[in-house]
C-alpha cells in the first residue's frame, strides 16, 4: 500500500557500449587524480616537517638559564601567586658557599614542578616573573600515558646549559630551528 502519491517510476536506460566498457568513468576519474599531482598539498610530512607558528604562540614553559649556565629563578614565588590554575608548586634552598656558578642568586627552586593538566598556558606566569626566569616556549607539552607524567619538573624544565650545551640551549631558546 502506498503512503503517499509522490512516488515516482524511474526508468533504467540501457548503457551504451562506451558505457558498458567503464572508459569513460575510468579516464574521468583518472584525470581528477593526475589533476592533483600538481597542486600544492595541504598537508606536511609531521613531525620530520612542522609548520611555524605565530610569533605569540605559548607552548611548554622553560625555566631559563643566564649566560653563564646559572639558573635564574630565585623561588620568589610569583609565578604561583599569578598562575590562575594553580598549576606551578615549589620549594625554596638557600645557596650555599661553592654554589655561586649554579645559581644566579642567594636563593634557588630546590623544586619546581609544573602540572600541565591543570595548566591553561596563559602565559601570567611569564608576565609575573621578575628575573625573566620562566616563558612559555614553541614546543608541545608531550603525550603521556599516565596523568603523573604530566606533572613536569624541575629537570623537565630547564633549559639546556649555554656553557656545555650551547646548541641545545639555541634551540630550545627557538634562534635555531628545531630539527624534528
Ligand atoms: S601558563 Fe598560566 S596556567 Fe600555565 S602555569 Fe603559567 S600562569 Fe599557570
Ligand atoms: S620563575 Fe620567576 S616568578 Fe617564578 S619563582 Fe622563579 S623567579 Fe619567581
Amino acid at each position: 500500500m502506498q503512503l503517499t502519491n509522490r512516488n515516482k517510476q524511474v526508468e533504467r536506460k540501457p548503457m551504451t557500449f562506451a558505457e558498458k566498457m567503464y572508459l569513460p568513468s575510468i579516464f574521468k576519474g583518472m584525470g581528477i587524480t593526475f589533476s592533483h599531482m600538481f597542486k600544492k598539498k595541504p598537508t606536511i610530512n609531521y613531525p620530520e616537517q612542522q609548520r611555524p607558528f605565530s610569533a605569540v604562540f605559548r607552548g611548554l614553559h622553560i625555566l631559563n638559564r643566564d649566560e653563564e649556565g646559572r639558573e635564574r629563578c630565585t623561588a620568589c614565588g610569583l609565578c604561583a601567586l599569578a598562575c590562575p590554575a594553580e598549576a606551578i608548586t615549589m620549594e625554596a634552598a638557600e645557596r650555599q658557599v661553592g654554589e655561586e656558578h649554579l645559581y644566579r642568586e642567594e636563593k634557588y627552586a630546590a623544586k619546581y614542578e609544573i602540572n600541565m593538566l591543570r595548566c591553561i598556558f596563559c602565559g601570567l606566569c611569564e608576565e609575573a616573573c621578575p628575573k625573566d626566569a620562566i616563558y612559555l616556549s614553541q614546543t608541545f607539552a608531550q603525550a603521556n600515558y599516565d596523568r603523573k607524567g604530566f606533572i613536569y619538573k624541575k629537570e623537565d624544565l630547564l633549559i639546556p646549559n649555554p656553557v656545555t650545551d650551547p646548541e641545545g640551549f639555541a634551540k630550545a631558546k627557538g634562534t635555531i630551528p628545531q630539527s624534528k
